[in-house]
């Protein structure tokens, strides 16, 4: 489904830095692959490649045999929102708006009528175990929570892919793994994970590592006993 070949990007700020070099990655429908790697290696550059949040220079992406490089902006943003979810490392909440209005906020962009989008958006609360906490803001709530509830912002448009940047960087372990297992649930009934992490624990409870180096994949370890904490 996420099929990426010879990938090239340099960022040019002064001198330019070559990040990715020519790099191949195929991750399958349904997959729950972690990337890791050095700080700087380009992980999120990769990421935000995968999710049509940047563009590369060189090189092929086709997302479920569409080539993105094709999409228009207007056509990519579409594609986006109808089937990636992403959570970062911290949280990307909107702060005046509660919980509710967060998680129903891509349903907005969607077109879907208020009522619709509030009944939908409270579902996926309560399935993250948030039940009561929908009026709060983000500042009133745990680390733990506001990731509970990006991954419920992440979910509501029922996409196919969720990518996670980093999701527990900003969380203590036991939140983590928590964090984690709603993760591979997810995954579970299918949803494609694709997760940046420092953590080689968390790594540890995908199906895949993938170590990204000198701008490629260096190598993919299989977690053949998937370790559930
Ligand atoms: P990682 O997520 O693995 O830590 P990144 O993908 O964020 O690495 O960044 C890879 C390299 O590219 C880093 O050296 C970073 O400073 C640089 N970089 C990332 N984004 C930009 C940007 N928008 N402009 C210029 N340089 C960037
Ligand atoms: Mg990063």
């Amino acid at each position: 489904m996420i099929k990426l070949e010879n990938i090239n990007k340099t960022y040019y700020n002064g001198a330019a830095l070559h990040v990715l070099k020519g790099l191949n990655l195929h991750i399958n429908q349904g997959e729950f692959v972690a990337i890791m790697g050095a700080s700087g290696s380009g992980k999120s550059t990769l990421l935000n490649i995968v999710g049509i949040l940047d563009d590369y220079d060189t090189g092929t992406y086709h997302l479920n045999g569409k080539l993105i490089r094709e999409l228009s902006e207007k056509e990519s943003a579409v594609y986006r929102n109808q089937t990636i979810g992403f959570v970062f490392q911290s949280f990307n909440l909107i702060s005046f708006k509660t919980a509710l209005e967060n998680v129903a906020l891509p349903l907005y962009y969607q077109g879907v009528r208020r009522k619709k989008r509030n009944a939908t958006a409270m579902r996926y609360l309560e399935r993250m175990g948030l039940a009561g906490w929908e009026d709060h803001l983000p500042s009133e709530l745990s680390g733990g929570q506001k990731q509970r509830i990006a991954m419920a912002r992440a979910l509501v448009t029922n996409p196919r892919i969720i990518l996670a940047d980093e999701p527990t960087g900003a969380l203590d372990s036991q939140t983590s793994v928590e964090v984690m297992h709603l993760l591979q649930e997810v995954n579970r009934e299918g949803i494609t994970v694709v997760m940046v992490t420092h953590n080689p624990e968390m790594a540890g409870m995908s199906q895949k590592i993938i170590h990204i180096r000198d701008g490629i994949i260096g190598s993919i370890e299989h977690n053949t006993q998937r370790h559930h904490v």
